[in-house]
């Protein structure tokens, strides 16, 4: 048959399918997986993972061509839906800002990574001057993405983007608590993919989203891929599946200020980064560790950008707050700045966006844990070697994000080195980190536990390698 007769033969199929089942993924579908009902939400994991098998068989037949458009459409819808999904995720989690909400959603459809990022490698003369070889970047198949309450539409942007770029099917397993935006997002999603060309199902979930899925993927012999972005627990849980794991677990990035740091910059990136959506991304500054000769200045100029600095007594108030039974107090996760304080008795203007408090505890539990709220400790130190030391620890070896203002380059090399983290950001804020479409991609998944860093479409690849003995070494 030669490429005319196949295109014709194509064409057909489409329009008889389109004709025969409006709507549906076609007579193919129904034939080989009759008792999948109609998607993507199924009531149950175990339909949800079938019609995901299915409609990735379905898709990387289509070629790849084909997923620039399908990405487009994503890009598109969600750009429609920003606001709206802002307003429902703040209104369902109770975390986060709606306006730092509508920019998450607006980064992860225009900055993420698209098809452009698989790479197809050939090698001629290979094989003794004798043969050919090419390395290409396949699918792994169906991934089960487990998704975080703190970014709930930005995860369903920006995983179906990565995932699908490289030919996978996604079934995604959402936060509980997240259910109604998360949902709202994919059948969004789901529909866009449709609308242009794409099979039905290629990303799909359960009506219920119910922690018990997980374990249930886990074991099941059709999901080729965990991606699990959330905390310790389940990243843990993933990781002794016995599948392949991408882990994006906790973060707690130590941001450290130098005696050579521009001291206004600082302050004003240090605030932007720690309040944006309230401190629950993964990758905010979580604690604050700076150099002596330069600790009253800093927290002066904090003082000058909506970012109230708390006495040691207002600070004990807040700490009795939101400490309860020795963890942080999940009711108050991202919550406004303006609300905690309040609840603690402190006066505070309702648009504060953070609040700092000075602690020379380096055990104190907002050092040590992601507190994810806007309030920020911040531990003074009396050499720069010493607060790259307490960066190392309060880290945890997270492997996630680190911050540093400074002017030395000896010294933020120094840091880089020693403190070992997937990003280091230089002399902006943490938000300032995720790149854009030219530059490395926006990425929502950073996987510092299993190494990947920051994902794009190819951290979803299997490297393949063909290799031809004899020939194809067409140049002499
Ligand atoms: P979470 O750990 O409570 O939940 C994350 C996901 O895991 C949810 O879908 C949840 O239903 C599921 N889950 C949790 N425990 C489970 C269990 N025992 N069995 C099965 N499923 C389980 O986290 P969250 O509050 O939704 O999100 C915040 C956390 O995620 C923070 O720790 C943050 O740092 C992290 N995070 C990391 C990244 C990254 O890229 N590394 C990105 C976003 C969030």
């Amino acid at each position: 048959m030669d490429i005319d007769e196949k295109l014709i033969e194509q064409i057909v199929r489409n329009v008889i399918e389109k004709v025969v089942s409006p709507g549906s993924a076609g007579p193919g579908f129904q034939t080989s997986a009759a008792n999948i009902k109609k998607g993507p939400l199924f009531d149950n994991i175990e339909t949800a993972i079938a019609a995901a098998k299915e409609a990735q068989k379905r898709f990387v037949d289509m070629g790849r061509d084909a997923r620039y458009g399908i990405v487009e459409a994503i890009k598109k819808v969600s750009l429609a839906n920003a606001e709206k999904w802002a307003k429902i995720a703040v209104e369902e989690t109770g975390m986060g800002r709606v306006e730092d909400k509508i920019v998450k959603n607006i980064v992860a459809a225009e900055r993420t990574l698209g098809p452009e990022d698989l790479e197809i490698k050939s090698y001629s003369r290979c094989c003794m001057d004798n043969g050919a070889l090419t390395v290409d970047m396949a699918p792994y198949g169906v991934i089960a993405a487990i998704t975080p309450m703190t970014n709930p539409a930005p995860m369903i942007i920006n995983n179906t983007i990565i995932m699908i770029s490289a030919g996978n099917s996604v079934v995604f397993l959402p936060h509980p608590s997240a259910k109604k935006v998360t949902l709202d997002a994919l059948l969004i999603v789901h529909k866009a993919i449709v609308d242009a060309g794409g099979p039905e199902n290629l990303i799909t979930s359960t009506q219920e989203p119910n922690i018990k899925n997980a374990s249930i993927c886990m074991a099941h012999k059709d999901i080729d891929l965990i991606c699990a972005t959330g905390g310790p627990a389940i990243v843990e849980i993933a990781m002794k599946s016995g599948k392949k794991v991408l882990g994006a677990g906790p973060g707690n990035p130590p941001v450290l200020v130098d005696d050579t740091a521009d001291i206004a910059r600082a302050a004003r990136e240090i605030v932007a980064g720690a309040s944006f959506d309230n401190n629950i991304l993964c990758n905010e500054e979580k604690v604050l560790i700076c150099m002596r000769p330069v600790a009253d200045k800093l927290l002066n100029e904090f003082g000058k950008n909506n970012c109230q600095v708390l006495n040691a007594e207002e600070a004990q108030r807040v700490t009795n707050l939101v400490v309860k039974n020795g963890e942080i107090d999940k009711k108050l996760m991202g919550k406004n700045c303006a609300v905690i304080l309040k609840q603690a008795g402190i006066n505070a203007k309702d648009d504060l966006r953070l609040a700092v408090f000075v602690t020379n505890d380096e055990m104190h539990l907002l050092v040590q844990h992601e507190q994810l709220m806007p309030i920020l400790p911040m531990l003074i130190v009396n050499s720069f070697e010493e607060g790259v030391r307490i960066a190392c620890r309060v880290e945890h070896n997270f492997k996630h994000t680190a911050i540093i203002h400074s002017t030395n380059i000896e010294r933020i090399t120094y840091y880089a080195q020693e403190i070992n983290t997937t990003t280091v950001q230089v002399n902006g804020s943490s938000q300032r980190s995720g790149g854009d479409l030219h530059n490395g991609g926006s990425s929502w998944t950073i996987a510092g536990a299993t190494g990947e860093g920051c994902t794009t479409p190819r951290s979803f690849t299997r490297q393949r390698r063909l290799s031809i003995y004899g020939s194809m070494n067409f140049v002499k």
